[in-house]
């Protein structure tokens, strides 16, 4: 079976048909020819990845799943979240975006925080949602090479290293992407057997 990604982003399309089983095949948007902007308005995480599947679900009838991810930071009541790519403003840039961040906890000694990713799936016309949190703290300054985004101010709880120091392998191992791709894969497995 074809299973739609709503992402025109192949390298990510690709990481998950890496994972599910070899009957489904992942497409992205573009495969179907969707070129549009899928809308992406919602003021929750979960808002938006429902948001998005619905939109390829009502226009193109297909089985697709959609995710989105953000960072919450508890002292900021939860912020970034829906905002994260754009924190500090549209031009999408990590760097301000950590910047603006550790300006705001700036001698701030409760710097908990958590990544959380939501996928929302469906499958046959219904709709199931998957969910991945991590929790760990928000560190003083930017440390580490890999990876993206606030990777590099992110340590994960019982780790004394941020995501940014850590091989994809080992943070796919315990990041919220990864669970929440892992109970989708585990959903597909057990429910597609064709
Ligand atoms: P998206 O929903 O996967 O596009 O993620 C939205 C934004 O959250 C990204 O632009 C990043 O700023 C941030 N983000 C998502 N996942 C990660 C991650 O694994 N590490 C660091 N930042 C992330």
């Amino acid at each position: 079976m074809e299973l739609i990604f709503a992402t025109q982003n192949i390298n990510k399309a690709k990481e998950i048909q890496a994972l599910v089983p070899k009957t489904i095949a992942i497409k992205t948007l573009q495969e179907i020819g969707c070129n549009e902007d899928v809308p992406e308005t919602a003021p929750t995480l979960e808002g938006n990845a429902k948001q998005k599947s619905d939109y390829v679900f009502e226009h193109y009838k297909v089985n697709c799943f959609a995710d989105d991810t953000g960072l919450e930071i508890d002292v900021l009541n939860g912020e970034p979240g829906v905002f994260s790519a754009r924190y500090a403003g549209p031009q999408r840039d990590s760097n301000d975006n950590m910047d603006l961040v550790l300006k705001k906890l700036k001698g701030n000694s409760n710097r908990k925080a958590r990544f959380k990713t939501v996928i929302s799936l469906i499958l046959n016309g219904e709709n199931h949602t998957f969910e991945g949190v991590v929790n760990g703290t928000i560190i003083e300054e930017k440390s580490g090479m890999e990876g993206f985004g606030y990777d590099p101010i992110f340590k994960p709880d019982g780790f004394d290293s941020t995501f940014s120091e850590m091989s994809m392998e080992d943070k796919n191992s315990i990041s919220h992407r990864g669970i929440a791709v892992r109970k989708l894969v585990e959903f597909l497995s057990n429910k597609v057997s064709y």
